[in-house]
């Protein structure tokens, strides 16, 4: 029998991560006794597509990728959900996105459903030129199923704003209208918002200031790991530190330091700009200088001696081996699922207190909603502005969840899927 090749891990994995979104699903509307008829509805996406994007490359060939959308719900608006451009996308990753997207959206009262997009490709390994055509493709590939009434996507896990600005264009190019709102997270010039690329880190910082209002903790004498330096972890990092909290450790994809004195967050992101990985940015050749920051690897940074742990990488990092060595007393989930079901309990157990990701990153989707009424009506609101009613939506999201939780002893996930679900269900009825 031939040995698993690390790509099946993935995809097992993401089975895994499908079924226990299905499984939390019917652990709620248990409690909130659905009816069978919705709950058939919600354990599925409404649709979804796999789609071929060809691509000429650079060397003239075309090289196939592959796409995919998902549209989880719609009974509260369009779909709404990012596209992300990673090598591990699947089906089932996918599906379980959108499903978490439906959630999201109604959590903080959005007139939004669930979706998600994704294509299996690593985006370093192509040329700016071959990027813009499979960006252009995927619009291609999509079509119908999109625009300002029925689906509208947003940048994920390596996409940005000047890939929706090349979708946005391709979409209004097929429409033969132009249609900013068919797409969020634009460049503020073409109809983007002022502040979209810092809301999902500034929100997570929102979160964090409520739990130190509520534990009467110290900024200065609290520390946080942050695992992922990209827009969330980075914009995270920087609203902590400037509101005075110690971030002692941070990462990316190729590992991580750790700072005692705590990290300079613009410091470390011009120097991975320049070395292209974190873990080389307090060293010199193979030479460390210990004195100011120290390697460590993403399973290193998990497991440290820290009050607040960040994760704001990838799903799944937080599992049944690593979660009885994790020694933080918070969570803030500003990655997407980044926490199993099964290490969920085991953190419950064990007294830590996780802010899911339903509520924790809602802030990038929060802001998204501003942006495509903005885009509808041709209006630009202010940064104060965006970041005023962001930060009030979320504080406003942030005590129900909790006062839920405080009224029925129940864990803050469980509370905000209550809320979120409930929504759901209500608006399917009617
Ligand atoms: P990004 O691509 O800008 O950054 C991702 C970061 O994670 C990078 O530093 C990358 O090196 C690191 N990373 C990738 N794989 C890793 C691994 N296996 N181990 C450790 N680090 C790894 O993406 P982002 O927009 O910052 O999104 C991060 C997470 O937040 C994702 O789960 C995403 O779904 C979620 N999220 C993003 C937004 C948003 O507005 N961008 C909103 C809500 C949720």
């Amino acid at each position: 029998m031939s040995a698993r090749r690390a790509s099946d891990y993935v995809l097992m994995s993401n089975r895994n991560f499908f079924l226990d979104s299905q499984k939390q699903l019917r652990e709620i509307a248990d409690i909130l006794k659905i009816e069978p008829e919705i709950l058939q509805e919600l354990e599925e996406p409404h649709r979804v597509i796999k789609f071929q994007i060809p691509v000429q490359m650079d060397n003239g060939k075309v090289k196939i990728f592959f796409g995919f959308r998902c549209q989880h719900n719609n009974a509260l608006g369009p779909y709404k959900g990012g596209i992300r451009f990673h090598p591990e996308v699947s089906e089932d990753e996918i599906k379980a996105l959108s499903m978490l997207m439906t959630w999201k959206c109604s959590l903080v009262d959005l007139p939004f459903g669930g979706g998600k997009g994704g294509v299996i490709v690593n985006p370093r390994k192509l040329s700016r030129g071959e990027l813009k055509r499979l960006s252009r493709g995927y619009v291609q590939g999509i079509f119908p199923l999109i625009g300002p009434e029925n689906d509208v996507p947003a940048p994920d896990v390596n996409t940005n704003a000047q890939i929706m600005a090349w979708m946005t264009e391709e979409y209004s190019k097929l429409k033969g209208k132009d249609t900013p709102a068919a797409f969020t997270g634009k460049p503020p010039e073409l109809w983007g918002l002022k502040g979209r690329e810092e809301a999902t880190g500034y929100g997570g910082v929102i979160i964090l200031k409520k739990l130190q209002q509520i534990f009467g903790f110290k900024p200065k004498e609290t520390t946080l790991a942050v695992q992922g330096f990209g827009n969330v972890g980075f914009n995270f990092t920087r609203f902590a530190a400037h509101d005075g909290y110690k971030i002692i450790a941070t990462s990316e994809r190729e590992g991580g330091i750790y700072v005692e004195k705590g990290l300079n967050p613009e410091q470390t992101l011009r120097c991975l700009a320049e070395k292209g990985r974190i873990a080389g940015c307090y060293c010199i050749g193979s030479v460390c200088d210990l004195s100011y920051g120290k390697q460590i690897t993403n399973e290193e940074l998990l497991e440290m001696e820290v009050d607040v742990l960040v994760p704001a990488a990838v799903e799944n990092v937080i599992t049944k081996e690593n979660a009885p060595k994790i020694k933080a007393k918070y969570v803030i989930e500003m990655a997407n699922s980044p926490v199993t079901a099964t290490a969920e309990a085991i953190l419950e157990k064990r007294g830590v207190k996780a802010v899911p990701d339903i509520l924790a990153n809602s802030g990038g989707v929060i802001a998204s909603y501003f942006e495509w009424l903005q885009s509808k009506q041709k209006i630009l609101w202010e940064k104060e502005k965006v970041l005023k009613e962001l930060s009030a939506t979320l504080e406003k999201s942030f005590k129900k969840v909790w006062g839920l939780s405080e009224k029925e002893k129940i864990g803050l996930r469980k509370a905000a899927y209550v809320l979120a679900i409930d929504r759901v269900a209500k608006a399917m009825r009617s």
